[in-house]
């Protein structure tokens, strides 16, 4: 087994990294074959990508039998092959990259990935090494550990259903799998959001995605609490944030960001034990934030932005420096027009001026001094006429307890429902603020022109990610550090995929196409063939990619420099 790598690697030994390149090709293990795809150029490049296929994996057939499944048991494998990287390879040896062994494994967030691919026929797994090197001479007996030793044991003890144990694996399954059922039961039962009774919303730290040790269990309040099923029919009770407008309030420091950022993430799966497994959200929320300086092209901010100075008609408003109230307004008709249903706020990253305009205010500046139409005069309407539910966060203003079909309070990172105390103060201290709304709530769908990408078509770019919040597309970056609800770079990396496959797709001059039919296509290709639909040409079997959601490569499509914009 091996034999034939053996004697390229013994007769490359030591000589001039270049030589590697004789390793592409396929490889027979006694239980495996081993592909090496790309070999990188010098020690110091990004690692080659290799694959490993696994014929008799023997996992049982009803642990992938369904898309959720096969989701969540890939998740599962990553994760124990890396497992098995971390317990027998201790960082690397020699110059560069060499000797690191990496997978992309996901974080706490389970989701679908191209590093694992399983089906009745193979397994497959795509993993990087850098090939090692002594400056820039090649260490082939290393190498050789790696590929022929330290890889067959990785993969017997993670590849193999019989060598990993059964209950986590169906654990892991059947959380997502619960998670998936619970969300599909949040429409019908006209939720938006579910917490469970029990979760840990708070994080190690700023960096950390991992729970908060010691930290205050979430109990729902009785008024608001309901059950939910898990897949096996037991019942989950928790905190059911209902359609409509919500509006969390408490004193500053007592977990509404903390709530309302679970409730963001909520659209994704999480680990077991991660606190969050129960906390589900439907999946189209977007949060919505202020963001001064990003570009907007062309979209309808009409109903919240009105003749402003120097700019008069607002109904294609485009700007390559967005103020902060602008910006929020965009990002709700990005989001809406994407598709998204459910809006979230954070007053900790809102512009002031955006949410709220008060009665003395109104007296003092005239309306037709002030462009903006504050959020809380389209609130109630965003909802009854566009069925669009919001869930905002406001500690600093009780303006809105007029328009809250539902108001909860945090109370040491506790909630309690005070919607009725909220009434009754509306009602006992009546504000005498005028709605400003200048008319009804409307926007104007954009059609993509098919020059925004198309500069790109055909060329081989550098498509990648820097972190999460930085995509690269050739020499153009696009700055996604305000779109909150991106959680890895891998996904960040997909949306460079999926920008480019958009301009290999919409060549045409079909000027009826919309963003949401361009959005939707796109979708409806992964669901079909997988993320490897996204790899460019010449780039067969991507590594390093994990899905993202529609919302996030509109988010990115609207903010690429070059994209270009029809009404
Ligand atoms: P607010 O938005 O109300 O000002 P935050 O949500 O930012 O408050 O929370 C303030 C601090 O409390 C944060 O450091 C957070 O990690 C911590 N925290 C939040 N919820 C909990 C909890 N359930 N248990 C322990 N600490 C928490
Ligand atoms: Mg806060």
């Amino acid at each position: 087994i091996g034999e034939e790598i053996i004697s390229i690697l013994n007769r490359i030994d030591g000589r001039g990294y270049k030589a590697y390149l004789d390793l592409k090709g396929s490889y027979d293990f006694n239980y495996f074959t081993l592909f090496i795809d790309h070999v990188q150029r010098d020690p110091f490049a990004s690692p080659s990508l290799l694959r490993v296929e696994i014929p008799d994996h023997s996992f049982p057939r009803e642990l992938y039998q369904n898309k959720t499944r096969k989701i969540a048991l890939e998740d599962y494998i990553s994760r124990a092959f890396a497992e098995g990287i971390e317990k027998r390879v201790k960082g690397r040896k020699g110059s560069g990259k060499s000797g690191i062994l990496r997978i992309d494994q996901g974080r706490q967030e389970v989701m679908e990935r191209s590093c694992v691919n399983i089906s009745p026929r193979v397994l497959e797994i795509r993993f990087e090494l850098g090939l090692p090197a002594r400056g820039r001479r090649i260490m082939g007996s290393e190498a050789q550990k790696l590929l022929t030793r330290v890889l067959p044991e990785i993969v017997s003890c993670s590849c193999f259903y019989g060598n990993l144990p059964a209950r986590e694996i169906a654990r892991h399954v059947q959380g997502y799998e619960d998670a998936e059922h619970i969300r599909q039961q949040l429409v019908k039962e006209g939720l938006v959001a579910f917490i469970a009774t029990g979760s840990i919303l708070p994080r190690e730290s700023g960096i950390s995605p991992k729970p908060l040790p010691r930290a205050v269990a979430f109990r729902s309040p009785d008024t608001i609490t309901v059950s939910l099923e898990t897949t096996d029919g037991n019942l989950v009770q928790g905190m059911g944030i209902p359609e409509g407008v919500t509006l969390i309030v408490g004193g500053g420091y007592h977990g509404k960001s903390t709530l309302l950022q679970a409730v963001e993430l909520g659209v994704y799966n999480h680990l077991p034990g991660d606190g969050r497994e129960l906390v589900i959200t439907r999946e189209d929320a977007v949060k919505i934030r202020a963001e001064d300086g990003r570009r907007i092209e062309k979209v309808d901010v009409s109903s919240f932005i009105h003749h402003p100075p120097g700019v008069g008609d607002t109904s294609d408003f485009s700007t390559e420096n967005a103020s902060g109230s602008t910006s929020q307004a965009a990002n709700i008709i990005e989001a809406l027009e994407a598709g998204s249903k459910l809006l979230l706020f954070d007053e900790d990253t809102s512009a002031t001026n955006f949410m709220i305009r008060d009665e003395r205010m109104q007296r003092l500046v005239n309306k037709d001094k002030e462009p903006i139409t504050p959020f809380i005069d389209r609130v109630g309407e965003l909802y009854h006429d566009q069925g669009v539910s919001t869930v905002l966060v406001m500690g600093g203003s009780g303006d809105y307890f007029q328009e809250a079909d539902t108001v909860i309070m945090m109370d040491h990172y506790q909630p309690r429902d005070v919607t009725r105390d909220a009434r009754n103060i509306a009602r006992e201290m009546p504000i005498n603020r005028k709605a400003e709304a200048p008319g009804k709530f409307h926007y104007q769908k954009r059609h993509p022109r098919p020059e925004s990408i198309q500069p790109y078509k055909g060329q081989r770019l550098k498509l990648d990610s820097r972190g999460i919040s930085t995509l690269m597309i050739g020499a153009l970056m696009v700055d996604l550090s305000s779109v909150e609800q991106l959680v890895e770079s891998s996904q960040t990396r997909a949306i460079s995929y999926a920008l480019y496959q958009l301009a290999r797709n919409y060549p045409h001059k079909n000027s009826s196409v919309t963003v949401k039919n361009v959005l939707d296509d796109l979708d409806e290709e992964i669901n079909r063939n997988g993320l490897d639909y996204l790899a460019p040409p010449g780039r067969k079997n991507p590594h390093n990619l994990a899905r993202p959601r529609q919302y996030e490569i509109a988010a990115a499509l609207n903010r690429l420099r070059s994209c270009k914009m029809n009404i």
